[in-house]
């Protein structure tokens, strides 16, 4: 039997959003997984971002556009 609780949710790592999908973690959804992927290969990568959610929707849509 397991009857652990679940673990709390942690904030993506990309928008701060609580992930909800576990299978995506620690990002909350794919798109938040390949938008972190492209800040590492692009080397702007920072832990500390004052980006909001909405702004890093618009630079996943212009890495959408780059590929
Ligand atoms: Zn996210």
């Amino acid at each position: 039997m397991d009857d652990t609780p679940a673990p709390a949710a942690k904030p993506c790592a990309t928008c701060g959003k609580p992930v909800v999908e576990q299978r995506h973690r620690p990002f909350c959804s794919a798109r938040c997984k390949q938008v972190d992927l492209g800040r590492w290969f692009s080397g702007t990568y920072r832990v500390e971002t004052n980006e909001s959610p909405d702004e890093a929707e618009s630079a996943d849509k212009r890495h959408q556009n780059e590929l």
